[in-house]
């Protein structure tokens, strides 16, 4: 039995008609940018997010970069990263001139260390991006709080946690927060989109003028201010609107099948995800750790069952970076982290027997 990492065919052919139809739509239309799928995604997903705008934008990091933008950040500030994450929030802060700071992660629910965060704040701080890692919140009160007492913004990677709660509100719980739709995310388009969702209506005009060149909605040929392209597309919208009325019933299918994966490795020798009392995890993916991450791998390949590591480079490793002179000993919990961490298949339709099979596989490794 062959197990995929994800499957967006088992996915795909269960709304397969509402999708096609979707998609006709736009084609019948010639409705390719802008349009009515595009404003009735933004009002649903806002709705979805308990949150008063939300600005469709190209992908996630666009969303990222246009957010630190619509706050002002800039050369001359400082914006805090985790360095246990994928590389987007730090090319979004870079791109804008400004330098990123990073912090290593928190060694139980791999988010950012807060009490490493407060050390990192210099007077040149402006912005702090928490991640909220393989779908489980940051801990967002300590976060929010530390913002407010130094007057930073606080701009949420939720890329990973669409539909996550924080002490029983659902995501964003600061004013701001960015996500992606790439294909595997919980709530994944047929190409790149993604979108900037927020409570505050300046930061939503602002980000609706710059993805659009500086146009004021409805305007062709006049831009008020210098923008950019980082439009959302109409087909994606469309895609995006069927599959947001499943997002609810498909995170619930998540979590049942990370309540499986838990209860059948109490017996196991891996480190399985710790979740939070006070947070909702939506388990974009399922991470276990093993002090022989590789040769895990390995066996579960030739057994195969497909695996991931999400990320085998933290940020301060990567070669992008190495002439920043990040020291290692900077991140003790990250350097840890990365070489045992393992992703495995994790997706709505994965059935209990796939689960058991993956689980008997794992348990059959000794280290
Ligand atoms: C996917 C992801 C992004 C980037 O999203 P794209 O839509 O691929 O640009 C940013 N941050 C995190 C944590 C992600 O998982």
């Amino acid at each position: 039995m062959r197990i995929q990492f994800v499957d967006l065919k088992a996915q795909y052919d269960s709304i397969k008609e509402d999708i096609d139809s979707a998609i006709q739509w736009c084609l019948d239309n010639t409705r390719f940018i802008g349009g009515k799928p595009i404003t009735d995604f933004e009002e649903a997903f806002a709705k979805f997010c308990n949150a008063k705008h939300c600005v469709g934008i190209s992908s996630g990091t666009s969303a990222l970069y246009l957010a630190l933008k619509a706050h002002g950040i800039g050369p001359g500030d400082e914006v805090i990263v985790p360095t246990h994450t994928f590389v987007a929030a730090t090319e979004a802060v870079s791109s804008l001139g400004a330098t990123f700071v990073l912090v290593d992660a928190d060694e139980k629910t791999y988010n950012l260390d807060v009490e490493k965060l407060k050390q990192a704040i210099t007077p040149k701080t402006k912005a702090i991006i928490p991640v909220h890692l393989y779908g489980q919140p940051a801990d967002m009160q300590q976060i929010t709080e530390l913002a407010e007492e130094k007057s930073l913004v606080v701009i949420e990677d939720a890329c990973q946690a669409h539909g996550a709660e924080y002490k029983g509100k659902r995501l964003p719980y600061a004013e701001t927060a960015c996500y992606s739709f790439y294909p595997g995310k919980n709530l994944g388009a047929y190409g790149d989109a993604g979108a900037v969702v927020t409570n505050n209506e300046e930061i939503a005009n602002k980000i609706t003028m710059q993805k659009d060149h500086g146009r004021e909605p409805g305007h062709k040929y006049d831009s008020s201010v210098e923008g950019f392209g980082h439009r959302l597309d109409t087909i994606q919208a469309a895609i995006l609107n069927v599959k947001l009325k499943y997002l609810e019933k498909w995170i619930e299918m998540r979590r049942k099948n990370a309540e499986l994966y838990n209860k059948m490795f109490s017996d196991a020798d891996v480190i399985t995800p710790y979740e939070a009392d006070d947070r909702k995890h939506v388990y974009h993916l399922y991470v276990i750790r093993s002090k022989d991450r590789d040769g895990l791998q390995k066996h579960l390949k030739e057994n195969e069952i497909d695996t991931l590591v999400h990320y085998p480079l933290a940020i301060h490793q990567q070669p992008s970076y190495k002439d920043k002179g990040f020291k290692a000993s900077d991140f003790p919990v990250t350097e840890k982290i990365v070489s045992e961490i393992l992703s495995l298949p994790m997706y709505a339709e994965l059935t209990e027997e796939q689960i058991s099979f993956i689980v008997e596989k794992v348990k059959e490794f000794k280290v």
